[in-house]
């Protein structure tokens, strides 16, 4: 195989709580992730000479070893000592920085592509496994779908999917550090935990009303204050039509799920006019087939 064309598919966090900080100072995470049809598109192409090299549609992206896609294809040809080149294009479509993770998607699909091109036989689990050297999102982008994430979000287990809505992303324009949000992070007595668990029971019925509303993330309580628009988007969303609305992972996006799409159409056409969002964008809930569980 010379060349393999793959999708990137970005995800949202239906639930996202924090537990506490470790003395390693990441933080023990408790999440319902989703992935979401979004995506960035990758082709991967074989090279007679060595070393990889990057191509992408965003200027301001770094195309060098920086680049998570790059990561991800070193740290397999590195370990299978591969002698031959890649040549990487990756067309982004999921906003950068944004809470979506999309560099953990192009990562993850960069795994799945050179495993699959260089026949290196590794498994859904030995790409996860490895995954999470690039990055705590990693695995999970590689598995794809309802999931539990733990730990740092590399414990995972399958949940049981959701039924179909329209979700609709609408980033704003500000710039929210990963680092600023989990450092101005403060839990105490006080702190509400969104109810994973809750969230848990709510996909094993198929109640779709109750998943929404418990829709929760504990990070927002340090964006909200910090960045008003991500609360006026949300609510936007609420009083539109949606069942539930938040923030995804540590921002500054936000999503919302409707059960009719003519409600998200018209959500989607307020926030594009109300200089809110910066991006705006109409999708829906991936899943991946999981037979077999082959990456
Ligand atoms: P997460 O939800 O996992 O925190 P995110 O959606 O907030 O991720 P990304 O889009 O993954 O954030 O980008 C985070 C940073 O990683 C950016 O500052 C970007 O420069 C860098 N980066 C490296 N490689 C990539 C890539 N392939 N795509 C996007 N960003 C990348």
């Amino acid at each position: 195989m010379h060349e393999i064309k793959l999708k990137a598919h970005a995800k949202i966090n239906l639930g996202l709580d924090v537990l506490r900080k470790r003395e390693d100072g990441y933080h023990d995470l408790r999440m319902v992730m989703q992935t979401v049809r979004l995506h960035d598109r990758i082709l991967l192409k074989k090279t007679r000479a060595a070393g990889i090299r990057v191509k992408t549609n965003l200027g301001f992206l770094p195309a060098d070893e920086s680049n998570l896609a790059y990561r991800a294809a070193a740290l397999l040809m590195e370990e299978f000592g591969i002698g031959d080149g890649v040549f990487i294009t990756l067309e982004k479509h999921i906003p950068v920085a944004a809470g979506l993770a999309g560099g953990s998607a192009d990562a993850a699909a960069v795994l799945v592509g050179v495993n699959r091109m260089f026949s290196l036989g590794l498994s859904m689990q030995q790409l996860m496994d490895r995954g999470v050297r690039i990055g705590a999102d990693v695995p999970y982008c590689v598995m794809r779908g309802t999931a539990l994430a733990e730990g740092i979000g590399e414990k995972l287990t399958r949940l049981e999917k959701p039924v179909d809505c329209t979700v609709l992303l609408a980033k704003p324009p500000v710039h929210v550090s990963t680092k600023f949000v989990y450092s101005n992070l403060k839990l105490n007595e006080q702190t509400v935990h969104p109810d994973i668990d809750g969230q848990i029971l709510a996909l094993q019925e198929g109640d779709f009303a109750s998943l929404a509303a418990k829709m929760g993330n504990v990070l927002e309580t340090v964006t909200v204050p910090a960045y008003p628009v991500i609360a006026q988007i949300r609510d936007m969303m609420l009083e539109g039509g949606a069942a539930g609305a938040m923030m995804s992972g540590s921002g500054p996006t936000v999503f919302g799920l409707f059960e009719k799409e003519d409600e998200a159409k018209m959500v989607s056409e307020r926030l594009a006019g109300s200089g809110l969002a910066k991006l705006v964008c109409l999708t829906g809930f991936y899943h991946p087939r999981t037979s077999g569980e082959q990456p």
